[in-house]
């Protein structure tokens, strides 16, 4: 079976691996030269197996005129004359209820525990290296509520398998002395031991160049952009692309944020929206000042992940439509924060900045299976703030599919409308 991968991100390439490993002839296409140039190319860094629970929360309508008051705010909207930004927005409204986000959250935890033994197996290969260490997660809560909240949820997720340790400030700074500097201002924390972290970009081209020179039947058309899927007789017959035609039996969409644009053609109009965010790479100047555990303040928002002798800080979700630009002043905010927070981790002298667009869904859940538009045309889609977290775990759901098997956890929580 010759199955076609549009997208060479981080979730087409895992999708790519699980099957060439079944023995497929695998085609990965990419409109950039290299692999990971997309939303997974500077992210937050973290392999978030048990910090699943959606953006879409009960508590988040009330939260959300705060946040876009504040200037330095993590949320950010811009609205435009664009009906798919509010009927995304709208699903969104409906789905910030304490039902939908507890179903949410039960189906990520279960495809996040299949990402991390699947993860852990291509950590595990020869020539896989993209600064991964088993760094755990400290997730710092500001103020008595937020912490009270914070156990509530770790008591909840206990029952769903998670291993976490609810931390006074003070075991906080003996866990990660480098927070000293922020301690003053937070209550306590959740550590998670089990949590990782890695390069992402670092991850996609270690494993393309593994597919590319494996023994495995993988083909890269690399720099090459899809176009058009060609529909006949119910079935996608081929993708149309700036250099002809590519001929396949099956095709797997992994194009995150460019999915719909294939898609409306057909009918399909993805529930897919950019959610903007931005990250900062920094040299590691002092060892004993950049954590080693990865860190949430999830007052405002912030992420670091340490990666070898770099610090990845990410942050901010901004509903600002198609727009990968860098607003300075947005940029800013996100140095500010992290030298706030770790002022002697680097020199602050260069400072790498990116911006991205996370490919959201509405509830926070991926979209994975068949499309309604034909049979043969796959799905892996949508995986937001978890995509690096979620790919191995998709990879598998999608390619049981594909093969006509049973999937390894039940797929129904990620069908496609
Ligand atoms: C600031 C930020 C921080 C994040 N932090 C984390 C984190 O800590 N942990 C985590 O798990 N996730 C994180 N994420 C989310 C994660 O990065 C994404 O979910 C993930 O990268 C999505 O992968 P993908 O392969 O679906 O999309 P992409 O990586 O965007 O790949 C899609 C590919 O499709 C290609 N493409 C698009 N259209 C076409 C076309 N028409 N023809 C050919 N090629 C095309 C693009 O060039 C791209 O390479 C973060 C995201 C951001 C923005």
């Amino acid at each position: 079976m010759h199955v076609l991968i549009l997208g060479a991100g981080v979730v087409g390439l895992a999708t790519a691996h699980v099957l060439a490993a079944e023995g497929h002839r695998v085609t990965v296409l990419d409109a950039e030269r290299a692999p990971g140039r997309g939303a997974s190319f500077a992210n937050g860094g973290q392999l978030s197996y048990s910090y699943v629970a959606p953006f879409a929360g009960p508590g988040v309508i009330g939260k959300v005129p705060g946040w876009l008051l504040d200037p330095d705010g993590p949320l950010r909207f811009r609205p435009q004359f664009d009906p798919h930004q509010w009927k995304w927005l709208l699903a969104f409204l409906r789905a910030c209820n304490a039902g939908q986000a507890a179903r949410t959250t039960a189906a990520l935890l279960a495809l996040a525990a299949l990402s991390r033994t699947l993860t852990r197996e291509v950590v595990a290969l020869p020539d896989m290296a993209f600064d991964f260490a088993p760094s755990g997660k400290l997730v710092l809560q500001p103020d008595a509520a937020a912490m009270a909240g914070a156990v509530r949820q770790m008591e909840l997720q206990a029952k769903l398998g998670s291993e976490q340790r609810a931390l006074s400030r003070e075991e906080c700074v003996a866990a990660e002395p480098s927070l000293r500097h922020l301690a003053h201002r937070i209550e306590g924390g959740i550590l998670t031991p089990s949590e990782e972290a890695g390069d992402a970009r670092l991850f996609c081209e270690a494993l393309a160049l593994r597919l590319a020179r494996g023994n495995q039947a993988v083909s890269f058309r690399m720099g090459l952009r899809a176009r058009q899927l060609v529909r006949a007789e119910g079935r996608i017959r081929a993708v149309v692309t700036d250099e002809g035609v590519i001929e396949a039996d099956q095709f797997v969409l992994a194009l995150g944020n460019g999915a719909r644009a294939l898609t409306v053609p057909l009918g399909l109009d993805l529930p897919i929206y950019p959610l903007k965010g931005y990250s900062l790479t920094l040299d590691v100047a002092d060892e004993a000042e950049a954590p080693r555990i990865s860190i949430t303040d999830s007052a405002a928002k912030v992420v670091y992940a340490r990666l070898g002798r770099r610090l990845r800080v990410a942050g901010m979700a901004d509903v600002v439509g198609d727009d990968a630009r860098i607003e300075e002043k947005r940029l800013d905010t996100l140095i500010r924060q992290a030298r706030a927070a770790f002022p002697k981790a680097s020199d602050w002298r260069e400072i790498r900045p990116w911006a991205g667009l996370r490919p959201a869904t509405p509830t926070g859940l991926p979209l994975l299976g068949a499309a309604r538009a034909a049979p043969n045309l796959w799905l892996n889609l949508g995986q937001g703030s978890l995509g690096f977290t979620l790919a191995m775990g998709s990879a598998a759901m999608v390619a049981a599919m594909i093969e006509g098997r049973a999937t390894p956890i039940p797929a129904e929580p990620f069908a496609p409308g």
